[in-house]
Formats: structure tokens, C-alpha cells, sequence
């Protein structure tokens, strides 16, 4: 689950709470467009459904800035790697440490990069992986720029590894994504 500043409306108007026994959240960084809405989330499910929502996350600084956000300690619990879950360490931006995962889900093993300015640390988790989640961009920086890892991920893929590209925020370059070379 994805907790972005702009989620919460999103999650709230669109699930019922009531019908889940677990809510578990995983935060890669502290990045608000991923952890934007984390405080407000858990408090909603803990004085709405009376429920106390687990973090995964192995950010330095995940318990300061939930308490710097007011989050009531009763309503959540936070953990790092567990046996389903593994935090793989990244390059992002300089002011956070940022991390992937190894994710095992329904039987599949998925491997999630997370904002990320480099592939590296993931390759060596590929042998095992069945889907492969990876932040591209159009520019680079903080970001991976698609361009520039294309030929790696088709290589990836036909390892038969199903690939979704996350991110990308610019409505005209996805769509020439969709109809011209950089089809993978
Ligand atoms: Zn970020
Ligand atoms: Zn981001």
C-alpha cells in the first residue's frame, strides 16, 4: 500500500477497513509522495476501526517522524525484515536512506525498487524473482532514466520476469513509450 500525500482520500473512500483483519504498510523512504499520508492513515484506522496498523520500515528515522506527525503509539506497530519481507538497500536521494524489498506474496517472489538511482543492489535477487517493480524516469537524478536501463530490463524480462515500471508521472512520454522503440 502506497500512503503518498495524495492517497489517503483515496484509501478512504475506496476500502472498508472493516474487512480486513491485518493492514500492513510498507515505507521504502520518507519521501513525502510515499509517506506523505502515513500518520494521518494510521490514526484514521485506529479511532475509526479501532485497529492498529503495522509498518514495515527500515528508514533511521521512521519512529521520530511519526512522532513528530503526533501518531499515537497504541495504533501501530512497526517491524523491519520479517520472513516474507527482506529491505534492500538503494541509492536515492542524499537526504534519506531509501530502500527496495524483497517481497514473498501468494507464492510469487517480487522485487520492488523503490525510488532508486540505481539497479545494482536488486540483480543479484533476480534469479528468484517473478515480478519486478522499478522506478523509471525521464530525466534520471534521484531516479533511474529509462533510457538509459532499457537493454537491462529487456534482458531481465526475457528471463521470464514480468516487469512494471513505476513513476513515470509525464502523461505525453508514457503514451510515446506505448508506440515507438522503447517498447520492452
Ligand atoms: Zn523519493
Ligand atoms: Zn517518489
Amino acid at each position: 500500500m502506497i500512503v503518498g500525500f495524495s492517497i489517503f482520500e483515496k484509501l478512504k473512500n475506496n476500502f472498508d477497513f472493516n474487512k480486513y483483519n491485518k493492514i500492513e504498510i510498507i515505507i521504502t523512504h520518507l519521501h513525502n509522495d510515499h509517506a506523505g499520508s502515513l500518520s494521518q492513515f494510521i490514526l484514521y484506522i485506529w479511532f475509526v476501526y479501532h485497529k492498529k496498523v503495522t509498518v514495515f520500515c527500515n528508514c533511521e528515522k521512521i519512529k521520530e517522524y511519526l512522532d513528530i506527525t503526533g501518531t499515537t503509539k497504541e495504533a501501530y506497530e512497526l517491524k523491519t525484515n520479517t520472513n516474507f519481507l527482506e529491505f534492500i538497500k538503494t541509492e536515492h536521494a542524499k537526504e534519506l536512506d531509501s530502500y527496495g524489498f524483497k517481497l514473498n506474496l501468494n507464492g510469487k517472489t517480487i522485487i520492488y525498487t523503490g525510488d532508486t538511482a540505481t539497479l545494482d543492489p536488486f540483480i543479484p535477487y533476480l534469479d528468484e524473482c517473478n515480478e519486478f517493480y522499478v522506478d523509471v524516469s525521464k530525466s534520471g537524478g534521484v531516479h533511474l532514466k529509462f533510457v538509459d536501463i532499457i537493454e537491462t530490463l529487456r534482458k531481465i524480462k526475457s528471463r521470464n520476469i514480468d516487469i512494471f515500471l513505476m513513476h513515470l508521472d509525464d502523461k505525453n512520454y508514457i503514451a510515446n513509450l506505448n508506440n515507438n522503440e522503447f517498447y520492452i
